[in-house]
């Protein structure tokens, strides 16, 4: 689902991302973790052509973003055929970012209504069916300022699904959550591996990782540094910068 090869990110001359090579095979669980300022993001950002790639290559479901194969060259696609290929992609991040004027249905129904033009009472009754299923049925008039963090990460998250996206991405979705609400969170990213979503998860919640992650990929200085089964990584680290990173979050 997710291939990346030597992929190169570059802002204002300093290298962020120098040559990450990973892949996520379809229905799998891969964990990020690593310290601040890694790259971590980026190379989220990148998977999904919020941020284009300055070298390597970057593959979702066999097409490379923001560009399309025409013979055997590759060319930059309009803005209409990324936003294609985006909203086959969820992204929830760490600040929610929910529209703060619009309640949690209407979060949820803009994007369907937008980019697939669907008609709004089919668009509905989806986003209701997805607010249960992230366990907020009586939530759907309220708007965000209304909501406890946990709630409104939630609704993120059932707004990233309600495009039906064939890959998952989320940026530290617990990080700026109180501890007692990290639970309902994690809970709900957990359904969602459990139902096959093939997702890729920046994380710093180790036991969460280990729980839910097939894979775990240490990033360190903008490469991956140690890839493996979570247990593996999380539990018995090669590199010595994996093993201190782990010392350092526990
Ligand atoms: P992480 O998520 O692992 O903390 P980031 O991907 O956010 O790391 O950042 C990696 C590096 O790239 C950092 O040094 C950061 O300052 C830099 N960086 C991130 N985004 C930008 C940007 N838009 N412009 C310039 N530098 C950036
Ligand atoms: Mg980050």
């Amino acid at each position: 689902m997710v291939e990346a090869v030597e992929v190169r990110k570059r802002y204002h001359g300093t290298d962020v991302l120098r040559g990450v090579k990973t892949s996520v095979a379809a229905g799998r669980v891969l964990c990020i973790i690593g310290p601040s300022g890694s790259g971590k993001s980026t190379f989220l950002r990148c998977i999904n052509h919020l941020e284009p790639i300055d070298g390597g290559q970057l593959l979702v479901d066999g097409e490379p973003m923001g560009y399309e194969r025409r013979g055997d060259r590759l060319y930059e696609v309009g803005a209409r055929k990324v936003s294609r290929q985006r909203s086959e992609i969820g992204m929830v991040f760490q600040h929610f970012e929910l529209f703060a004027h619009m309640t949690a249905l209407e979060n949820v129904s803009l994007a369907p209504r937008l980019v697939r033009g669907r008609d709004r009472g089919r668009v509905e009754h989806d986003a209701h069916e997805l607010l249960a299923s992230v366990g907020l049925a009586d939530k759907a008039r309220a708007y965000p300022s209304q909501l406890s963090g946990g709630q409104q990460q939630r609704v993120a998250i059932a707004r990233a699904m309600a495009m039906h996206p064939k890959l998952m991405l989320f940026d530290e979705p617990t990080s700026a959550l109180d501890p007692e609400l990290v639970g309902e969170v994690l809970g709900v990213i957990r359904r969602l591996a459990d139902s096959g979503m093939t997702m890729v998860i920046v994380t710093h919640e180790m036991d969460f990782a280990r729980q839910i992650g097939d894979e775990v990929a240490m990033f360190d200085e903008g490469r991956i540094i140690e890839q493996g089964p979570a247990e593996q990584v999380l539990g018995s680290p090669t590199q010595a910068r994996t093993q201190a990173f782990l010392e350092r979050s526990a």
